[in-house]
């Protein structure tokens, strides 16, 4: 929450004027209450003795030898002392007419207080009295917080007895207030205490309420802190024993120890939460924290040690907390955190109070002002500055708050549109993608297509005789073994013919190679136009030889087809170079039904030997036979 100078600079001019009034309030209030005629002047000179052994008491004080006793003057405070203490003052006859007058003890946390009257020179007192927190309220002479003695009426000058033993502080401050003086004083004081007690309740309750609306702790602690401080500061003026728990002597004894340490806990607690010193230092926060344990513990220890040590192990721990949270505000502020400041301001206010009420309850500083309206007017600063700055805290948090929502919505909406920008172009480049991948997709289609046309084209050349444009023998070994194939699968008949031409040898010899491959050529053509079904095919075995494969022919079939073959060669001789060959043909038919793997060899094999009987039978003629099984 480091608070920013300009939005908290508004806030200055609410804290120097409060602070002010406050001031100014309690001074007015105050000068306003002091009687006219100081009580305290009326108390002449104060001998005193201290009861080392504890052995003196109301019927033998007077044997104390003189010299023991030792001068002291009004207000006494002789600081922390366990050992009974023994007063002895003259009260002078009152001016004529007077009213009614009662002897003010205004230190009402004295343990025990005994008190008796003397006439001159007489050693049985006029009237006595006993007082003190460890006794029943009820007890009391006069029902009233401070501890009050009625005078006895006397035209001679009386001398009081007192005797002082308590675990705490040996004070004795004394006022001599006629009763009416004493009511007008009393009920200036009562204003100004109802006041004084009104506002911390006040703002006790109202932070209370500002934790229920807005479930912030911090209220709650702070509240928590103002109600702490409250009791203790109505238990140190007598009010909480007068009128709160007025039968709980063994509770009075504690309550100042309890409350102020619970009110410390309840400060560094307060403190941690709104000065969030964890944000700044782990250690700091750590020892705050330990602190705010150590005085819970001590409210527990409370209940059980003397007021005596508690007192001692307090203000040990308040000197501590006073110097660390004193500390670490000045810190914080000098780091910029402008909450800091104004926490440093304030918590100054009430531990400098605090401190010098302490070291005056001591008697460690001689303080005209009593210290009780130290306190007063550093918890009334204090609380008020705290209350001021927890509301600036509260309203920036929520300031902050309600920017970081708007950040937070701003940024949710970038990113909302950063998102969708994000998937348009991931729309427009997988579109993109897309597309080429389509492009390129049919590229490859073209390219694949080209490539089997020419493979097709390739298959085709290599399948091809390049001399008379029929199929070559690699083409008719493939046709061979798949016709071979057909005829085992439909079981139907397969017929191949070898045909061979008669006396090549002395056409080359008589013609040449050329008229050789010319006569290949023509015989080539001729049998390819006799050919009846596309099934059928014609292919260049070898030089001068040809095999003809006709699928589903039986023999007698194939013996017709290549019986025609063998007149149209014979009768067609060729023309070449104006010379006119005559050729014939010798052909071997073999036909068979394809029963079982390289059948179709066999059948090869066969047609060879019909085609030698052929050329042994005198050439010129076709030989079918069916393969025998
Ligand atoms: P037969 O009646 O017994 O078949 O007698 P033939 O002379 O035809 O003897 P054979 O079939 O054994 O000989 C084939 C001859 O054909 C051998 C070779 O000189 C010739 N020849 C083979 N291939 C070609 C070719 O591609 N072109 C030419 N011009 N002659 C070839
Ligand atoms: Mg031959
Ligand atoms: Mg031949």
């Amino acid at each position: 929450m480091q608070l920013h100078s300009h939005t908290v600079r508004r806030y200055d001019i609410w804290l120097v004027a409060s602070t002010c009034l406050a001031v100014a309030f309690f001074l007015a209030v105050t000068f306003r209450m002091a009687p006219v005629t100081t009580p305290m002047d009326r108390i002449g000179e104060i001998s005193y003795f201290s009861d080392l052994n504890e052995s003196v008491t109301y019927d033998t004080w007077q044997d104390v030898s003189a010299d023991k006793w030792q001068r002291v003057t009004n207000p006494v405070n002789f600081g922390m002392q366990h050992m009974p203490f023994w007063f002895r003052f003259t009260l002078p006859p009152p001016p004529g007419n007077a009213d009614e007058r009662l002897l003010e003890v205004r230190y009402p946390l004295l343990d025990n207080i005994a008190i008796a009257y003397y006439l001159p020179g007489s050693s049985e007192p006029l009237v006595s009295y006993t007082g003190g927190d460890i006794k029943a309220f009820a007890t009391r002479p006069v029902s009233h917080e401070s501890l009050l003695f009625p005078v006895p009426a006397s035209e001679q000058t009386l001398t009081a007895v007192v005797r002082v033993k308590t675990s705490g502080t040996v004070r004795l401050p004394l006022r001599l207030w006629q009763e009416k003086e004493f009511i007008e004083y009393t009920s200036k004081q009562n204003l100004f205490m109802g006041v004084f007690f009104g506002f911390l309740l006040a703002m006790g309750i109202s932070n209370l309420f500002l934790f229920i609306t807005t479930r912030n702790r911090t209220f709650l602690m702070y509240s928590g802190y103002v109600f702490s401080l409250t009791l203790t500061l109505g238990s140190l003026h007598g009010f909480a024993y007068a009128h709160l728990w007025p039968e709980l002597v063994w509770f009075q004894g504690r309550a100042v120890a309890i409350f102020a340490n619970a009110t410390i806990m309840f400060a560094l607690i307060f403190s941690r939460m709104l000065l969030r010193i964890a944000n700044y230092s782990r250690r700091a926060d750590l020892l705050v924290k330990v602190l705010s344990i150590l005085f819970a513990v001590n409210i527990l220890v409370s209940l059980l040690l003397p007021y005596a040590y508690l007192i001692k192990i307090f203000l040990v721990l308040l000197s501590l907390v006073v110097l660390i949270t004193l500390a670490v505000g000045v810190w914080l502020a000098l780091r910029g955190v402008v909450v800091a400041r104004y926490y440093s301001i304030a918590w100054a206010f009430l531990l400098v109070s605090g401190f010098t009420a302490s070291l005056d309850n001591l008697n460690l500083l001689p303080f005209e002002v009593p210290s009780n309206y130290l306190l007063m007017l550093g918890a009334v600063v204090e609380t008020l500055i705290l209350a001021l700055v927890l509301a600036i805290s509260y309203s920036h948090n929520r300031e902050e708050m309600f920017d970081a929502k708007e950040k937070a919505l701003a940024q949710e909406k970038a990113a909302l549109t950063a998102r969708q920008d994000l998937f348009d172009v991931q729309t427009r480049y997988q579109e993109d993608l897309e597309y080429q991948v389509q492009e390129r997709t049919l590229e490859v289609e073209i390219a694949l297509r080209e490539l089997s046309e020419a493979n097709r084209e390739l298959e085709k050349l290599n399948s091809i005789d390049s001399l008379t444009g029929i199929h070559n023998r690699r083409h008719f070994d493939k046709r061979l073994l798949a016709e071979g194939r057909r005829s085992r699968r439909e079981q139907t008949p397969l017929s191949l013919a070898m045909i061979d031409v008669d006396y090549f040898k002395r056409i080359n010899d008589e013609y040449g190679h050329a008229g050789g491959d010319a006569c290949i050529q023509h015989v080539a053509t001729l049998l390819q136009s006799l050919l009846r079904r596309p099934t059928d095919d014609v292919c260049r075995y070898g030089g001068e030889e040809f095999a003809i494969i006709l699928p589903n022919t039986d023999l007698q079939g194939a013996r017709r087809v290549i019986e025609t073959m063998r007149q149209q060669v014979a009768a067609n001789p060729v023309q070449v170079d104006d010379r006119t060959i005559n050729m014939t043909i010798s052909a071997g038919i073999a036909t068979t039904v394809v029963t079982y793997e390289e059948h179709e060899l066999a059948l090869l094999k066969h047609a060879d030997k019909q085609l030698y009987a052929a050329k042994e039978a005198g050439r010129n003629q076709v030989i079918a036979e069916h393969l025998p099984d």
